[in-house]
């Protein structure tokens, strides 16, 4: 499962990378091809089991990210851009907002809600394009041969082009089932989740009036936005201890970096929720698709845990840190013992009980 960045040029997307990543780019070629990197997921709520366990080891949850190349003509008219895009599992969108004249900006002026409406446009233009060359090919086939598959799918690609042409991406369009699974192997891009980094400038980042001016059309398309700092995550990953790491935080006014919200958004978009499994030996932090039932978690730590699954032991993060340990967890009847059907929660700590 992978988030690709995209956005224009010089908008923050390598400086986001790189340290989402710890990746250093130097490579100008690199700016050309998609760069794979990983995050660490960063999670206070680990960082509180590790304070609590004090573990041997500790293991974060990690995040595929890919920083695509920018959006510009050369690669929006060849395409390849709308190739990459389509590969990703999820996209993070970087839109600039912070003002610096030492920074060239490809369209002349900082303006985000147009940059932001010009790449959305981009985007519903290539699913567009996409629908209509279906419908010539399928309209063609179908007078030749009546194939009822064909016929489906060019009614189905009819109703898309309808929404498509209002501005609107595939992500609102409800589908059936049957729908989605005639355009699974299609790499549309409007299907896929999006979020929205808006990079404002040190000043604005408590300014919840720049999220307001996106709040209405992230709304209605769907999109999750947040504002960001570049710059100041940066200056941040540059100091060496918490505690200055705190004050930094502290003189601008916030309580926590914008990369725990930033990779909060992107598992979201994934739809992945987090679990732990906590002890003396290790804490570590686990990802899982939405909605998985125990043994489908059991097997992200270990296929055998899948196969020989007997039973979840389960407790809640928030009742842990409300009532301070486990012995007082299972006083007060919040330690669950779950069987297979037993839905997994963002937030459960697990112990998997098997047999070999
Ligand atoms: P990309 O082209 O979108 O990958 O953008 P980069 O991350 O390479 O950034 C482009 C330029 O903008 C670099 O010179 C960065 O140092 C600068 N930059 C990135 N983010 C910020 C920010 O939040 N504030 C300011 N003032 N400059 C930034």
């Amino acid at each position: 499962m992978k988030v690709g960045i995209i956005g224009l040029p010089q908008t923050g997307k390598k400086t986001l990378f790189q340290i989402l990543t710890g990746n250093e780019i130097t490579d100008p070629a690199k700016a050309f091809k998609p760069v794979p990197g990983t995050a660490d997921i960063l999670d206070s709520r680990f960082d509180r089991l590790v304070e609590m366990y004090a573990p041997k080891k500790e293991v974060r949850a990690r995040l595929d990210l890919v920083l695509l190349p920018k959006m510009e003509a050369e690669t929006i008219s060849k395409g390849d851009i709308f190739k990459d895009i389509s590969d990703m599992d999820a996209v993070c969108h970087v839109v600039r907002a912070f003002e610096d004249e030492a920074v060239y900006h490809a369209e002349g002026s900082v303006d985000a809600l147009r940059d932001f409406d010009m790449v959305n446009s981009e985007l519903v233009m290539h699913d567009q394009i996409f629908v209509e060359k279906r419908i010539e090919r399928l309209s063609a086939m179908v007078k030749k041969i009546k194939d009822e598959d064909q016929k489906k799918e060019l009614v189905l690609m009819e109703k898309m082009l309808a929404h498509l042409e209002q501005e609107l991406p595939l992500r609102l369009l409800e589908l059936s089932e049957d729908e989605e699974k005639l355009i699974r192997s299609y790499p549309f891009i409007t299907l896929k989740k999006l979020v929205v980094a808006v990079n404002v400038a040190e000043h604005d980042l408590g300014n919840t009036g720049i999220l307001e001016v996106f709040k209405g059309s992230c709304d209605a398309l769907a999109i999750e936005a947040m504002l960001v700092s570049a710059k100041v995550e940066a200056e941040i990953a540059m100091l060496d201890s918490a505690e200055e790491k705190q004050a930094f935080l502290e003189d601008l006014g916030i309580t926590s970096t914008a990369l725990e919200s930033l990779t909060a958004l992107c598992l979201k978009s994934l739809d992945l929720i987090s679990f732990f499994t906590v002890g003396k030996d290790e804490v570590r932090q686990w990802l899982v698709r939405k909605a998985s039932k125990a043994p489908t978690a059991a097997g992200v730590i270990h296929s055998d845990l899948e196969r020989g699954f007997i039973r979840a032991e389960v407790f809640k993060y928030d009742e842990l840190m409300e009532l301070g340990s486990e012995a007082e967890l299972k006083k007060n009847g919040k330690f669950y013992v779950e069987g297979k059907d037993y839905v997994v929660q963002d937030g459960d700590i697990l112990n998997i009980r098997f047999s070999v």
